[in-house]
């Protein structure tokens, strides 16, 4: 793999990656302190592809790029439904009056988190928890917010879109751009392959150094999100392997097919390294260190436990772990003896 690039673009700067198809970059106040934005040229103008969380400090940056382009926003595309990715998108859709992209689950799934819980009861967040083995404190910790968490960061989003789909070509001007769609990280992410520039605009599908979280969340408990991702993840070697890669977090990169074989085995030797551990009882707290070396804020927290169950529900799925509801309430997770892991 190597880097394009030394080190990131500044916060209201343009690096142009190819012609038509520029580098932004907006700041995020986690831990992953930047994400990377994309503008590509459309006919009359240019199209955001992701766009910052919904803070006043991008939308200044916001209005600074916009008096440095030469010419109008003409649509916003989103890949995923992340507040980082999706934050402004409403503001700048609706602003420039212009068509908002997204592929058809991120888009609805969006939505209802914004809508927040809706009056509905807590209860099966707690629940989630306590099967992970959490215990009060923390449960209390992760589930004691007002379920706005989501709109507070996302302005409002649109309330029409136009679909995004797998293997559809999406004409921007003189430009075409094939539309890939990676499961797992989010439920219908898309990614963006121009064939005549060779660029692959990879949102947190395919990330450089970093592995993007694969996780079962409270909303779909069972969710078997690992088994999306390796089953989404192949389909890009079969673009050329010297493609430039434009991730959505780190430096743009060229080495796609190696950065997909590593993400494939970091996954497997996850499976592996469970597999082991559960030769008896383990619950999902249990199992954390396995997976995360470092001691886990609560924010980290909730990542990681949805991590970690991501990776037992693909091992329950396919017969290699057993699950039991244990007295106090807990999952726990034993490997079998005549299934292993291929
Ligand atoms: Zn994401």
């Amino acid at each position: 793999m190597e880097y394009l690039y030394d080190k990131q673009v500044e916060p209201g700067e343009l690096i142009e990656v190819a012609d038509g198809v520029l580098w932004l970059t907006m700041p995020l106040p986690f831990e992953l302190d930047h994400i990377n934005l994309y503008l590509i040229r459309g006919e009359g103008g240019w199209v955001v592809v992701d766009t910052g969380i919904g803070t006043s400090t991008t939308k200044a940056l916001w209005e600074h790029i916009f008096k440095k382009l030469d010419g109008p926003i003409v649509g916003v595309i989103v890949t995923h439904l992340h507040p980082d990715h999706i934050g402004l998108a409403g503001w700048i859709a609706d602003t420039f009056n212009v068509p908002f992209y997204m592929s058809q689950t991120e888009y609805f799934t969006a939505r209802a988190f914004a809508a927040g819980r809706n009056g509905a009861t807590v209860d099966r967040d707690v629940q989630y928890y306590q099967r992970a083995g959490l215990d009060e404190v923390m449960i209390a910790k992760l589930t004691s917010g007002d379920g706005k968490g989501y709109s507070s960061v996302v302005s409002p989003l649109p309330i029409s879109y136009t679909r995004l789909k797998q293997g559809m070509v999406l004409s921007l001007g003189d430009n075409e751009w094939n539309v890939m769609i990676g499961r797992g990280h989010s439920p219908e992410h898309a990614c963006l392959y121009n064939k005549k520039k060779n660029i692959l605009i990879s949102g947190d599908h395919i990330l450089p150094i970093i592995t993007p979280n694969i996780g079962a969340y409270s909303t779909e408990p069972d969710a078997n999100t690992l088994d999306d991702y390796l089953d989404t993840l192949p389909q890009f070697k079969a673009l050329p392997n010297d493609t430039t890669v434009l991730p959505a977090h780190k430096l743009p990169f060229i080495g796609l097919h190696e950065r997909v074989d590593s993400l494939m085995a970091h996954h497997h030797d996850h499976l592996e390294a469970l597999q082991i551990a559960c030769e008896r009882s383990q619950t999902v707290v249990e199992l954390l260190p396995v997976m995360f070396k470092r001691k886990l804020s609560s924010r980290n927290m909730v990542f990681a436990v949805a991590e970690c169950l991501s990776h037992l529900n693909y091992l329950h799925s396919k017969g290699i772990v057993s699950r039991t509801l244990n007295s106090e309430g807990v999952f726990e997770f034993k490997a079998s003896e005549a299934k292993r892991l291929s």
